[in-house]
């Protein structure tokens, strides 16, 4: 039995740890906070449910797939899927239900222009493609290299490969399929899954919409707070020790590592390896601000809608620069629509969400002031974008600033950690292999990248490179 130490119980310490005790080592998870989760988590207020962070879930087989792995199929929290995956909303008026049926989504299309419905069922193609060409390889295992990748991409043939790296920005793939604004706009918007600007990052981001359409937009029954408490009892129940209130860092000793004077044979790091890796340098994905109202009617709302701004090219710029944009686009989560268990009946809870730009150092306590402009500008596209909401007092009942992210160890705040902008932006992300054998990271700022599913493979991988490190089998 080996002791290994996980510092920071987001959701891919939580995974790795739960895995690594699974796998026969003796586990410690230290975690700085009070709780457990990181950035994903659900608060109750009043009877009313509401995460905090995440509230989109796709790969479920991913999910399925690391409850078996941690031998807790049956804390696997019940997933929703959505029919309705998002409603887009246009600052002109205009509006595209993105259904899961192509079918039905590709006749919202062509309502918005004759040619879009073709468009939107093409570059679905594309996406699919671009995922099996670069998305599935660069998930299927750690990144170690660019040949371990280029040999696992080569088995799905050279002509899909050659595809991958022919793309430009996922901005140039949406204007090849689109002529109008409105899609090109639901194109781009993929980027930020990855905390990222469409004019900027590849257009093999296109596979996130490929991920969503192919394996589903889901909701975690009773919110993500349920699927860290999964995975908590899991680890727990595997053996790791868990422990509160701890702010650690891990020192190489001999062969091992000391953390909070106590002695291991390898640490996974849960948390952003920028600083650790020396690159605090680096350009950083975006922030964001969540406010979260209370209504006290049942809206008929859908679970989620997208409020666009008119100008995204100048959202985005702003964001590049570091300000705040004129205009937002919002994104607008209402669970009760799919979720009893979110709200009491006759009354719903409201997520609004903004990216943001990490915030510069010092900049911390202007996030007060930010905080009631951004509130007000959220409250304003409301009323005008919303017309279920007229006359609806909103409350604001809790909210979730690029400080809190700081203070869940989130450099500046930034959701994502490195920024990966350009053709080979992915491969750039820090490393899972610290500078010191037996130290790995797991999360979303290394391979492969943010996102729930993604840090859960994350959290699996670092377990299996801590493993084989240790001299077990991976
Ligand atoms: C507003 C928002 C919306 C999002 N929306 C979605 C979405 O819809 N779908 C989706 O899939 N993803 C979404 N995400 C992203 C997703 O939440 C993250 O990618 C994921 O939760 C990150 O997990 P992680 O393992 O990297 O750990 P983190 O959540 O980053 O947690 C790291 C943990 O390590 C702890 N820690 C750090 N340093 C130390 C230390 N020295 N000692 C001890 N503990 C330490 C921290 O306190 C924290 O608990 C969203 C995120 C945010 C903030």
């Amino acid at each position: 039995m080996k002791r290994v130490a996980v510092i920071g119980g987001g959701i891919g310490g939580l995974t790795a740890a739960g895995v690594l005790a699974r796998t026969g080592h003796q586990v410690t998870l230290f975690e700085a906070t009070g709780v457990l989760g990181g950035k994903a988590g659900t608060v109750s207020v009043d009877g009313l449910v509401f995460d905090t962070g995440p509230t989109v879930m796709t790969m479920p087989d991913t999910v399925r797939a690391t409850f078996v792995e941690l031998g807790a199929e049956d804390l696997m929290p019940q997933l929703v899927r959505l029919p309705l995956q998002t409603h887009y909303r246009y600052a002109d008026g205009r509006e595209f239900h993105c259904w899961e049926d192509l079918d039905r989504a590709a006749e919202s299309a062509a309502r918005l222009h004759p040619d879009d419905g073709g468009g939107l069922r093409a570059f679905f193609a594309d996406a699919e493609q671009v995922y099996r060409a670069a998305g599935q390889p660069y998930l299927e295992a750690p990144y170690q290299t660019m040949m371990g990748f280029m040999a696992r991409a080569a088995r799905n043939g050279l002509g899909t490969l050659l595809t991958g790296f022919k793309l430009s920005t996922l901005d140039a793939l949406a204007k090849q399929h689109f002529r109008g604004p409105h899609l090109r706009q639901f194109v781009n918007r993929f980027a930020t899954y990855a905390g990222a600007s469409p004019y900027e990052a590849n257009a093999a981001f296109a596979m996130i919409a490929h991920i969503e359409r192919a394996f589903g937009v889901h909701h975690v029954v009773g919110g993500l707070g349920a699927l860290v408490d999964a995975l908590a009892t899991a680890a727990q129940r595997n053996g790791v020790e868990v422990v509160l209130g701890a702010k650690v860092q891990h020192e190489k000793r001999g062969r091992g590592f000391v953390v909070s004077a106590r002695e291991f044979d390898a640490v996974v790091v849960n948390a952003d390896p920028l600083e650790l890796q020396h690159r605090s340098a680096d350009p950083l994905t975006m922030s964001g601000y969540v406010a979260m109202f209370a209504a006290p009617t049942r809206l008929s709302l859908p679970h989620h809608t997208i409020l666009f701004a008119a100008d995204y090219p100048a959202e985005f710029a702003a964001l590049a620069a570091g300000r705040l944009a004129d205009e937002l686009t919002i994104h607008l989560c209402h669970p009760a629509a799919t979720d009893a268990s979110m709200a009491p009946a006759g009354r719903s809870g409201l997520y609004a969400m903004v990216n943001v730009p990490p915030f510069r150092a010092g900049e911390e306590a202007a996030w007060q002031t930010h905080a009631r402009t951004l509130e007000a500008h959220v409250r304003a596209r409301l009323l005008a974008m919303v017309p279920e909401l007229a006359g609806v007092p909103l409350s604001l009942v809790a909210e979730r600033t690029p400080v809190d992210l700081a203070n869940k160890g989130a450099p500046r705040g930034s959701i994502y950690g490195y920024l990966p902008h350009g053709k080979f932006g992915p491969f750039r992300r820090p490393s899972m292999r610290g500078a010191d054998p037996g130290v790995f990271f797991a999360g979303g700022g290394t391979h492969p990248g943010g996102g729930v599913p993604l840090v859960m493979l994350s959290g699996r991988f670092a377990a299996g490179l801590t493993t084989a490190h240790l001299g077990g089998r991976s």
